[in-house]
């Protein structure tokens, strides 16, 4: 318990601090802690409070916030999404976030979360493949070879063993950063000339770019039976990558039926087409993968539950490290009503 006299800093972790935790961790093994910790989160989905996230959007893309709570804790996310910012030199994607105590109110860590959502991402795609690509799966096709494609491939080869990535994007100048980035990671790395030519012997698609339009980065003839496709792009409303013909021929599996039906591929279907949860899946009251021909889908949109398992393990793995400052983001009058008197007493300070 703080005492009245006692000073409480809030951590913080910077984008610096950040990388330097991921590296003093290990990337990969980073991605299977993440992995885990959001599988754990997923285990006990039905004591969360849950909503679709808040977003405000523009012609240029989108602000939201993504709230959750377990009861003992509170976190959020502030995340963009602006695909036309690669054009003018920045990020499509950016983010941060902030746990809170649920007893006190008090906030218990703020983070960047722009490196920390493409690695809760990535690990939240591994950990869903897991439970629904084909048994052995070596080869992932990766279309969309931005931001995000390395940290995808890495949690793919960390969780489930990938051998072989095959990087196709419409900008060359991407999938050359991507091929390089990845070179000495442990994956054999093909650059592919098209989407059919990066999917060819891979049991894996994940489609990972940024438009916002009803894209088709995947039309039906190009779909075979039997693969996992991690479908990440298409996560707002208008933004979608897949043919709708090849949402018919799949299972669908879904985290959060109520933001992805407006978010996610499934927004091109009926309101009743069916969807698993995730949860379910892997809690076990869900079917996951049951044939070796069927088509399992992933709509991925992302969801608070995911950021708030990443809010979790930042919180507990930087515990005894230097990888924060203290911020002073709380006021603390020696009384707690003496608010005003706190700032009079400031002045000429
Ligand atoms: P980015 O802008 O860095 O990269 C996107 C890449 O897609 C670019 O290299 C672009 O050239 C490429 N691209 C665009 N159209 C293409 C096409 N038709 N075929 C092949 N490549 C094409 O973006 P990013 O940070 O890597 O994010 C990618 C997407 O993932 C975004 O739409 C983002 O909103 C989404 N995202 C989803 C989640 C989630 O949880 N589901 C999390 C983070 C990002």
């Amino acid at each position: 318990m703080l005492q009245p006299s006692e000073k409480a800093y809030v951590p913080f972790v910077s984008v610096d601090n950040m990388m330097r935790l991921t590296h003093h961790i290990g990337i990969e093994e980073m991605l299977r802690g993440l992995a885990g910790a959001i599988e754990e989160d997923f285990r006990r989905w039905e004591l969360f409070d849950k909503t679709p996230r808040v977003a405000s959007h523009s012609e240029v893309g989108v602000i939201e916030l993504m709230p959750t709570s377990d009861g003992e804790f509170y976190g959020f996310k502030y995340v963009n999404g602006h695909p036309k910012n690669t054009g003018e030199g920045l990020q499509t994607v950016t983010a941060f976030g902030l746990l809170a105590d649920v007893y006190t109110g008090y906030p218990k860590l703020l983070t960047e979360m722009t490196m920390l959502t493409a690695l809760r991402t990535a690990a939240t795609s591994a950990m869903v493949a897991k439970h629904l690509a084909p048994k052995g799966s070596k080869t992932m096709a990766m279309i969309g070879n931005g931001a995000q494609s390395e940290f995808q491939t890495l949690a793919m080869k960390a969780l489930i063993g990938l051998e072989n990535v095959r990087l196709y994007d419409t900008d060359p100048k991407a999938t050359d950063k991507a091929a390089r980035n990845l070179e000495g990671m442990g994956v054999t790395v093909t650059k592919c000339k098209s989407a059919e030519e990066s999917m060819e012997g891979a049991e894996i698609i994940t489609t990972c770019t940024a438009d916002k339009q009803y894209a088709t980065i995947l039309s039906d003839n190009m779909v075979g039976s039997g693969v996992h496709i991690n479908a990440i792009g298409g996560d707002c409303p208008g933004k979608t990558e897949l043919a709708e013909a090849i949402l018919h021929r799949s299972d669908i599996f879904v985290e959060f039926p109520p933001q992805t039906r407006v978010e996610g591929e499934i927004q091109q279907l009926a309101e009743d087409h069916p969807v698993t949860e995730l949860w379910q899946v892997i809690t076990g009251t869900a079917e996951g993968r049951r044939s070796a021909g069927q088509i399992t889908l992933f709509d991925s949109v992302g969801f608070a539950i995911e950021d708030f398992s990443a809010l979790r393990y930042v919180q507990k793995a930087i515990k005894g490290t230097e990888f924060y400052q203290d911020l002073d983001m709380l006021a603390d009058p020696d009384d707690p009503r003496d608010l005003f008197g706190m700032l009079r007493r400031a002045q000429g300070d």
